[in-house]
């Protein structure tokens, strides 16, 4: 059949592109969204390609219904990013295109309002002049809308109701009294934010040496990349981003930045920083992207990224993949942190997709971390990534701290004296610091009061009854909590299986260390920050912010506490029952407990005050806790992947897994075993090993059971074969719920 045909992506698991008649008016191309019939439905689908034929019958050939046109077509090379990342993780292209993509894109009834203009308000002479002479003086917010005015050429009303929830009522009132006028300009076209990011008002630190040399690498680059910026705790790595960014955005005034961080939640200071460097850019220059904002927030920053509005977009790893036209650079802040992977759905790491991404376009692309994934360093050291060392913190005087480690069993056999798992050289330390007024951390990587809550007269411990785990005793909400499922049940009297009513929280979580530390330091104020005391919105920045006010004395939590924060005034770091991962399973949990322990680390003596890290540990000979000792990353580093190349493990190879999920773990081993055999028959697996079918470690969650199968090869090229082939033969085997591949799997 002849005409015009476009071939569409849609988000459905087939990994084939869908052919449509086109006869709307506007011209066929490439990225255009489209909305098709499929099946019963109309779906949002996505054009990847125009073509004169198609070979679908003409019977079955439907067309086209409606086409967006409010938003300017996707590049193609962010097509060919949303390719790359379907193959690479084995799904279908409009399985990672369209969610990637803001709701209200992937909804064809809302896209009339798209169209909608946007409202811009700027202040009339007559307004200059009024205000805000004319308001209250208590009238804080009021104020601030107006300064915001006086400063800007104009405010979105997004802006103005971020600055104040009435805004738009009280311009409203304003432009009766001929203070405001209201433009409305279309949003989808306007033009890039022209503004330079030369004019920087602050006055800024002096470079050190190393972050001069930094910069300049940076800036000077040219084409394809990447570098490992290696810097250790404070030594002002954010610093060396703002630096090159401001120098590659004034270079070109239409260039666009990304700026990806782990968590954007809890790093509010790194945003406020980059809004204070880039004050010469216009408000609306710097969008954030985070799960954590609200759909329509999400969805006008993303357009502002796509429509080149927004210069520096900073965000999480959903960020990788907007739609930057302009892209010029991009920066992974912190790219050792697991939270760049996604777990669920289209299981990317946000880190490779960036290198990717870098290369595509040739960009330079800057990984930080003091402590790099050993999958980067190991780039870096075969000179594939070009490495950039701080080797000191920034801030004259601040040295890294010292560690100490402290004997558990030593301390035992003394008989000196200790407090439900807080020895006495911590209470000791933690007491002097209050003395002296300045701040201490308590870091353990579990939360709740107990994991574990047990009869010690029959062996009963209270368990999910929905998943093959214990569920946490979690004291200030009196609840027992599974953390797989969230299931939740009261604390019960006495033992369900003997009536013993003397049943005992066994082990500590974060509660539990929080309450003994109460009565161990008298008199200091101790804070709790875990994802418990932080489940509502914002209210991690407010723990924080009493932090930094010095409203606390003593902070005790998980990893979250460990990540990024610039704590001016703690001295002390305390590390409870880092010793469990040192002999788990999994074989990244060593490296993880190592950048962990760094970053918790980092956050003493950052501000001049002499820093001590105490770890309270069963094995103080550890080679890990040695390393520790003497802020060696690069011995810690070396060592571990020699271990790696001896046992042959990443990134050395490269691993896949495949995960079925079925009603009984005898169902989700058997699709297993009969994937396994389903390789025999692939050339490309010949060079790939195939391991037994394994359950994983908590079998069973709400019910349903868990196995996986690991596979890995020395040629990244025969395992990504495998994996293509294979894919269409999974899918005609049965017998399970679900099952799943993941590509460069973080957790085995
Ligand atoms: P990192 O991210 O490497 O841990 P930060 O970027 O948080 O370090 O910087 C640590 C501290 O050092 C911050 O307070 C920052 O303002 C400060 N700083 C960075 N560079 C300099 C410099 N060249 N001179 C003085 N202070 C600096
Ligand atoms: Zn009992
Ligand atoms: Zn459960």
């Amino acid at each position: 059949m002849t005409g015009t045909f476009v071939r569409v992506a849609l988000d459905h698991p087939l990994p084939t592109l869908f052919d449509y008649h086109w006869n709307a008016p506007e011209p066929a191309g490439p990225g255009m969204l489209v909305s098709v019939p499929f099946g019963k439905r109309d779906v949002v689908g996505l054009v990847c390609e125009v073509a004169a034929h198609s070979e679908v019958p003409a019977d079955r050939l439907r067309a086209v219904n409606a086409v967006c046109t409010a938003c300017p077509p996707l590049s193609s090379e962010w097509l060919a990013l949303a390719a790359f990342a379907a193959d690479y993780y084995q799904r279908g292209l409009g399985e990672v295109a369209l969610p990637a993509l803001p709701q209200a894109l992937r909804d064809a009834a809302r896209w009339p309002r798209l169209l909608a203009p946007e409202e811009r308000y700027s202040l009339t002479p007559q307004g200059r002049a009024a205000l805000p002479d004319a308001l209250p003086a208590r009238a804080t917010a009021l104020r601030n809308l107006a300064e915001a005015l006086a400063a800007a050429d104009f405010l979105l009303a997004a802006d103005a109701r971020a600055l104040h929830p009435k805004a738009i009522a009280t311009l409203a009132a304003w432009q009766a009294e001929g203070w405001v006028a209201l433009d409305l300009v279309d949003a989808a076209a306007a033009l890039p934010a022209t503004t330079s990011g030369a004019a920087e008002p602050q006055t800024l630190p002096t470079l050190t040496g190393e972050q001069s040399a930094a910069v300049e690498a940076i800036r000077d680059a040219r084409g394809f990349a990447p570098f490992l910026l290696h810097g250790v705790t404070g030594s002002g790595k954010t610093e060396v981003y703002l630096r090159a960014l401001a120098a590659i955005l004034a270079a070109d005034a239409t260039a666009q930045a990304l700026v990806l961080v782990p968590e954007i939640n809890l790093t509010p200071q790194f945003e406020a920083a980059f809004r204070a460097r880039f004050a010469a850019l216009a408000d609306t220059a710097i969008v954030t992207l985070h799960s954590g904002l609200a759909e329509g927030e999400r969805a006008r920053n993303w357009f502002a990224a796509h429509a080149c509005r927004a210069r520096i977009v900073l965000g999480t790893r959903l960020a990788v993949l907007a739609s930057l036209p302009r892209l010029a650079v991009i920066v992974v802040d912190e790219e050792h942190d697991p939270a760049y992977k996604q777990q669920e759905g289209l299981r990317y790491s946000a880190r490779d997709l960036a290198i990717y991404r870098a290369k595509q376009l040739g960009l330079p692309v800057v990984l930080g971390s003091a402590t790099p994934s050993l999958e980067s360093w190991w780039q870096a050291e075969q000179g594939r990534y070009r490495r950039l060392t701080l080797s000191r913190r920034a801030v004259a005087d601040a040295v890294l701290p010292t560690v100490r480690l402290i004997d558990l069993e030593d301390e035992r056999r003394r008989g000196r004296a200790s407090m439900e798992g807080l020895s006495g050289p911590l209470i000791a330390a933690l007491k002097t610091r209050l003395e002296r007024g300045e701040q201490s951390l308590v870091f353990l990587n579990r939360r709740g009061y107990a994991p574990q809550l047990a009869c010690d007269a029959c062996g009963w411990v209270a368990g999910c009854p929905r998943c093959s785990a214990y569920v946490v005793l979690h004291k200030p909400e009196r609840a027992l909590r599974c953390h797989h499922c969230g299931w939740e049940s009261r604390i019960p009297r006495s033992c369900p299986d003997c009536g013993n009513v003397d049943i005992a929280p066994l082990g500590r979580g974060t509660q539990r260390v929080e309450e003994t530390l109460a009565s161990a330091v008298p008199g200091a104020r101790v804070l709790r920050i875990d994802a418990d005391s932080t489940r509502r919105k914002g209210s991690a920045e407010a723990l924080f912010s009493d932090v930094h006010a010095g409203e606390v004395d003593i902070l005790v939590g998980t990893q979250m506490i460990a990540k990024g924060h610039d704590f001016q005034r703690v001295s002390l770091v305390g590390v409870l029952n880092a010793d469990t991962a040192l002999f788990s399973h999994d074989f990244r949990a060593s490296e993880r407990l190592f950048a962990q322990l760094m970053q918790v680390s980092g956050r003493a003596g950052r501000a001049g005050l002499p820093g001590e890290v105490l770890v309270q540990t069963r094995y103080p000979r550890h080679a890990l806790y040695h390393a520790l000792g003497r802020h060696d990353y690069v011995g810690f580093a070396n060592s571990t992947l020699a271990e790696r190349r001896d046992a042959h493990l990443p990134p050395f190879v490269y691993q896949a897994l495949l995960r079925a999920e079925g009603r009984t773990l005898e169902a989700a081993l058997a699709f297993l075993q009969q994937a396994a055999a389903e390789l025999a028959g692939i050339p490309a697996a010949e060079r790939v090993t195939v391991y037994d079918a394994v359950p994983l470690t908590i079998v069973k969650v709400m019910h349903v059971h868990r196995a996986q199968l690991l596979i890995e090869s020395a040629s990244r090229a025969a395992l990504q074969a495998t994996l293509r082939a294979w894919q269409p033969l999974l899918r005609g085997l049965k017998g399970v719920l679900r099952w799943s591949l993941e590509v460069d799997p973080l957790d085995i």
